[in-house]
């Protein structure tokens, strides 16, 4: 008996800031384990997201099972309390049955001096050399090195073993997953701090089946991957190998994998992620979000008439707070003023000039990034619509939620998951989604 639920090998996390595209997405999920990719739905949003909307965490919840009773769909799924931590998880413990726990803050601040050197004195095994399978080169750690460790990360996992106590003490610790989430700080961690991390969680008997590092390279909201690939690739591999090792020799789960905070859209990265999950034979959690609310954009723009009257008026909103609204994401964006059009401009558009701009799509020579990651942190200005903007998702609902399976399927899980391509720009459709 484990003293955890167990989550499956393949599990999809997927952000819908206004709750209207549940069954939209289970669609792609659908398909994808008809194609043979066995993906397990996760609904996530994190405190950050339910505050700017103005939802409680009961509601994903609802919109989690109301989707899954629509659609029939009888395996698992969970819904993800995203980045809380002890202060905000409390109206989350009820609805959620997946905790992301966020430790960021604490990253960096120092433990206790005793906790340090009892750390260290317990895990002679991580000084010296230690030889992974599939890692070429034995990790070589000092042991002033596992000191300096411990000194910057190990708060951060005392932090999140208080944490997980108070939701397992609430909540029953067999009937959530827990993930513990490092991606909102500065520096990536490597993988031989991922196995020192790994030892301490296990110090902390948290039963982690998903961990979040901080990976190499720019992760910006929306858009793809910018950074090093061949680097992603040989950290990615060793995390993997550093995952397994850690596993057998910490007793951690055997479900234990990582989860990619991708900030969705990392399309480069889905073919070495492929590669090196066939090469371990490993699972993943890939944690998207804000590639939903794009689609429902896209969809309303398609629509045309009032639908895409609103898409205008929201750049239009955006482009003139757009300091405003990219000061908090200053990290995870990076925004070419010069190639944002004029709301001017973009008030005089089609449809198919507003989609050709946003939809993700690089070989489209319209695709525009800096106008994608603008629309991207500017949900609060659909927020703010209220029902305008919700009458409007039910109003064009066909359209959007084409616009919403199709992109989780076509550019996110089969590629991912099922290693087939997107299709070429205009290409036949190959699979008709049901609708
Ligand atoms: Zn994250």
């Amino acid at each position: 008996m484990s003293n955890y639920l167990p989550l499956g090998k393949f599990s999809f996390g997927m952000g819908d800031r206004f709750g209207h595209q549940g069954q939209a997405q289970l669609r792609a999920c659908l398909r994808a384990t008809e194609l043979g990719a066995d993906v397990v739905p996760v609904w996530n949003k994190s405190n950050r997201e339910h505050t700017f909307i103005g939802t409680e965490p009961s509601s994903l919840r609802a919109e989690a099972d109301a989707a899954t009773r629509a659609l029939g769909w009888k395996k698992s799924y969970h819904v993800d309390a995203d980045h809380i931590r002890l202060e905000t998880v409390d109206r989350f413990i009820a609805p959620s049955d997946f905790f992301t726990i966020d430790v960021a803050d604490t990253i960096g601040k120092p433990a206790a001096a005793a906790d340090v050197q009892a750390f260290v004195d317990r895990h002679p095994e991580l000084a010296g050399k230690i030889s992974i399978p599939k890692i070429k080169q034995p990790l070589a750690v000092s042991r002033a090195e596992v000191e300096r460790v411990a000194n910057k990360f190990l708060l951060a996992v005392q932090d999140a073993g208080r944490i997980y106590r108070h939701i397992a003490q609430t909540k029953g610790e067999t009937s959530f997953i827990t993930e513990v989430s490092m991606d909102e700080t500065d520096s990536p961690q490597t993988p031989p701090e991922l196995l020192m991390i790994l030892a301490a969680i296990a110090d902390e008997k948290i039963p982690i089946q998903t961990i979040a590092p901080k990976f190499t390279g720019r992760f910006n909201k929306g858009v793809d991957y910018v950074g090093d690939l061949k680097q992603f690739e040989k950290e990615f591999n060793e995390d993997l190998a550093v995952i397994a090792f850690a596993i057998q020799k910490y007793g951690l789960p055997s479900s234990l994998k990582l989860s990619v905070h991708s900030g969705s859209d990392k399309f480069s990265l889905y073919q070495p992620m492929r590669r090196a999950l066939k090469k371990f034979g490993a699972g993943v959690h890939l944690k998207t979000a804000g590639t939903t609310w794009l689609e429902e954009l896209i969809g309303l723009a398609e629509a045309g008439g009032d639908g895409l009257e609103i898409a205008q008026e929201i750049y239009a909103d955006a482009i003139q707070h757009v300091d405003e609204f990219c000061a908090p994401y200053a990290t995870v964006i990076d925004i070419d003023k010069d190639q944002l059009p004029a709301a001017g401009a973009v008030n005089g558009w089609s449809s198919k000039q507003f989609t050709d701009a946003l939809r993700h799509d690089q070989k489209n020579p319209a695709y525009n990034r800096s106008f994608r990651q603008l629309l991207h942190v500017s949900f609060k200005v659909a927020a703010k619509m209220g029902d305008r903007y919700l009458n409007a998702l039910k109003k064009h609902e066909a359209v959007v939620a084409k616009n919403v399976t199709e992109n989780l399927l076509e550019r996110h899980m089969k590629p991912l998951l099922l290693g087939t391509r997107r299709p070429a720009k205009k290409a036949p459709r190959r699979e008709a989604v049901p609708a």
